[in-house]
Formats: structure tokens, C-alpha cells, sequence
């Protein structure tokens, strides 16, 4: 069973992974850089809890009580010793994942398993640093997790035949419905589809044909949707997007 789970990244999508393991009782330490960051991490926290409790009528006193039990760690091998898992949500920037990895392949325990969220990297690139590839495993989470509760899980070749099913497992205990993927492919399914949507509003904006807010409106309405491509790009964060925008290339001289 995997219990005790190390966040590393308290970000955007780390703080809510961090957030649905401890709803769902797992033992949770966010790692990040500085004292700063989580001290973001923890703002993150407490505006996300307030959204997930609105989203799924969940007890707040009892949600109180397992954020409260959330630990927040600077130092990167105290963070993860005795952990059974590490779920990765740090920048989607390849040096930055490499330095990471590497760190944690150094300090983590031998049989701790490791879980990238990365949105468009395979996970072949990144297993490539690790020290323990067999263990390592792509498990991609969407924002505002616990309502748009899928886990796109992809393994690569040199990944264990038994970690897939074991990462499903584990994912249905914290709440989400596994989506697994058959072979290796950048950005999974639901990027695949939702990356060029955002890319193809901000090319309209960039090149004059309206402003946001209409791109947004035409969409909204005739969609029966509840935002457009700029109102979804708030959500995702300016950085991750101009991260994913230049690790898959697809700018349309936006970036
Ligand atoms: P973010 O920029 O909001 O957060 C990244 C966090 O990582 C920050 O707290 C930062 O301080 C920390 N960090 C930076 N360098 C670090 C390091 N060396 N070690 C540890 N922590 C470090 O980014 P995000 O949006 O949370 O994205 C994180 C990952 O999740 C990316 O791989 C991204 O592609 C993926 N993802 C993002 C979304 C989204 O909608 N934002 C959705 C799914 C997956």
C-alpha cells in the first residue's frame, strides 16, 4: 500500500496533489526550494481546500484537520526518507526535473516509487536520470483535482509490468478515476486535445482577429461552456503555459 506520499513542487498542482492525498487520509510532505515557496504552498492550500469543500460537500473540520496534518519540509532527504511515494510536480522544464530526479534518486529509500506530473515530457526522458527506472511511472493529474478527478497513467518501456496496475490502485484510493494509456505519447490524451484549443485562441488574439474577451464569449456561449481559452489559461497559470508552449513547440508565434 502506498501510504506515506512526498509531493515535490508546491505549485499550482502540487499544492492540490498534495491536498487530495491528505483528504484521502495518505501522509503528506510538500518539498519545494525555499521557505518563501512554502509558505505559497501553504497559501495554495487554503484557498484550494475552500474550493474542494464548496466542490464536494466534504466535512471542513475534518478536511481542517488533515491539511493541518500536511508537513512542509526545505531539506530534500529528510523529505523523503521512509516515503513510499513521490509524486513530482516542479516547473515543466527538463533541467529542472533532471537536478530533481537525480537528488531524489540519491536520497530516497531503495523501494520508493517514483510518479512524474509532468504535462508533455515522456516519461522515457526522465526515467533516464533516475536510478531506478523500473519504479518510475507517469501519472498526470488535471487541475482542480479533486473535481476534474482523472489520473492519465503512462509507463514507459523499462517501467515494472506491475507498477501500472499498482499506480491504478493507487490513484482510486485517492479519488480519481485512472486513465491508462496504452504506449508512450507527449502530453497524453486530454493535452493532445486541449493544448491546440488554447494555442488556436491566443493565436486569434495575437494576430488581431478580436479580443479576449470576445474569443472567450463565442466560446462560452455557443459551447455552453464555463470559460474560453483565456479564461482557462488563468486557471492552468501564465508559466506552466508558456512552459508547455515551448517544450511541445506548438506557438503559432504566440511565444
Ligand atoms: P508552478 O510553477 O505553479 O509550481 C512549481 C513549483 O515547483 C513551485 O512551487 C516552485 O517553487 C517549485 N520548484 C521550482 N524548482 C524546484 C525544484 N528544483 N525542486 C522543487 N520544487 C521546485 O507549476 P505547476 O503548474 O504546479 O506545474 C508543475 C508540474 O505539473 C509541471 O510539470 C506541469 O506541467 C504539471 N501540470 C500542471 C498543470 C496546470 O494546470 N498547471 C496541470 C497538470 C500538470
Amino acid at each position: 500500500m502506498l501510504e506515506k506520499v512526498l509531493v515535490a513542487g508546491g505549485g499550482v498542482l502540487g499544492s492540490q496533489i498534495a491536498l487530495q492525498n491528505a483528504v484521502h487520509s495518505k501522509t503528506v510532505t510538500i518539498y519545494d526550494i525555499s521557505a518563501e515557496a512554502l509558505a505559497g504552498a501553504k497559501k495554495h492550500i487554503a484557498a484550494f481546500k475552500e474550493q474542494l469543500i464548496k466542490d464536494t460537500g466534504k466535512d471542513a473540520n475534518e478536511v481542517q484537520q488533515q491539511v493541518d496534518a500536511i508537513k512542509y519540509e526545505v531539506d530534500l532527504a529528510a523529505a523523503v526518507k521512509g516515503v513510499d511515494l513521490v509524486i513530482e510536480a516542479v516547473p515543466e522544464s527538463f533541467e529542472i526535473k533532471k537536478d530533481i530526479w537525480t537528488k531524489l534518486s540519491d536520497a530516497a529509500d531503495a523501494q520508493t516509487i517514483f510518479v512524474t506530473n509532468t504535462s508533455t515530457m515522456l516519461p522515457s526522458k526522465i526515467a533516464a536520470v533516475v536510478d531506478r527506472p523500473a519504479k518510475f511511472i507517469a501519472m498526470h493529474f488535471a487541475n482542480l483535482v479533486w473535481a476534474h478527478n482523472t489520473a492519465e497513467i503512462m509507463a514507459h518501456a523499462g517501467t515494472d509490468p506491475e507498477l501500472p496496475a499498482q499506480i491504478h490502485d493507487f490513484a482510486k484510493s485517492i479519488g480519481l478515476v485512472p486513465i491508462m494509456i496504452k504506449k508512450e505519447h507527449a502530453s497524453y490524451l486530454l493535452n493532445n486535445m486541449f493544448n491546440p484549443f488554447l494555442t488556436d485562441g491566443l493565436s486569434l488574439w495575437y494576430n488581431g482577429i478580436a479580443d479576449y474577451q470576445t474569443i472567450d464569449k463565442v466560446w462560452m456561449i455557443d459551447l455552453e461552456s464555463q470559460a474560453g481559452p483565456f479564461g482557462l489559461i488563468d486557471i492552468v497559470g501564465l508559466r506552466t503555459m508558456i512552459n508547455v508552449l515551448k517544450a511541445t513547440g506548438d506557438r503559432k508565434s504566440v511565444v
